[in-house]
């Protein structure tokens, strides 16, 4: 099973230290929703992430909170013509130009988006 931890799991890591020092400072009971904004250049698969989040969060004031991802497609911009495409095909070379000479604008976004917690035992939505 090498190789199969994971990449989704130090991300979660790194989620879980975030979400408990904000939970700490803010005297947060219960997070209750955590949505996640994630490039698809991160090659992040949902289902496991969720999976990773269900145990790392276990016996935490996260525990039970319901994690949503939503992915960000790919976004380029030819530095030389101006053009902006999608196409994650063409990625490296601009289909309009043929200039290499490209940058990725969209697609290795790892966003904490918006979490919904309870304080004291109502619920209240945080951006
Ligand atoms: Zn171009």
């Amino acid at each position: 099973m090498v190789g199969w931890k994971m990449h989704e799991m130090s991300l979660v890591e790194a989620l879980m230290d975030t979400l408990l020092e904000m939970q700490r400072r803010q005297g947060w009971s219960k997070v209750s929703r955590v949505t996640l904004k994630v490039g698809k250049l991160r090659q992040v698969v949902p289902e496991v992430m969720v999976f990773c989040f269900e145990a790392a969060s276990k016996g935490t004031p996260v525990e039970g909170a319901s994690l949503e991802i939503e992915e960000v497609p790919l976004a380029s911009r030819c530095t030389r013509c101006g053009e902006e495409w999608s196409d994650s095909e063409s990625l490296g070379l601009c289909p309009f130009c043929g200039s290499a000479d490209v940058e990725l604008i969209q697609g290795m976004e790892l966003l904490l988006e918006s979490v919904e917690v309870e304080l004291d035992g109502a619920e209240i939505g945080r951006n």
